[in-house]
């Protein structure tokens, strides 16, 4: 029996403010699957480790996605593997 592998998401680096998307560290988008950092170093101070906890934060989002996991659950971090990551918004 084959298994059905989900496809990953697309990542963007941006600066979220020069694009309209506001002051988060990051977001993920449930519609494209596509995955954002900001790089906006206004908003947040940058390092490996904070764009890596920011990258761990949103692929949750999409490996919730691409579960089948409750929509409210995925956008209301009700998920324990949150809990797992290094930063929250
Ligand atoms: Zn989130």
């Amino acid at each position: 029996m084959e298994m059905e592998t989900p496809t990953g998401p697309t990542v963007a680096f941006l600066n979220f403010s020069e694009n309209g998307m506001g002051g988060s560290a990051g977001t993920y988008s449930l519609g494209t699957q596509r995955l954002y950092v900001n790089t906006n170093e206004e908003i947040r101070v940058r390092d490996c480790k904070s764009d890596e906890g920011v990258l761990k934060h949103e692929y949750v989002h999409h490996l919730l996605w691409a579960s089948g996991a409750a929509f409210e659950n995925n956008i209301n971090h009700r998920s324990a593997f949150f809990g797992w990551c290094v930063w929250r918004h």
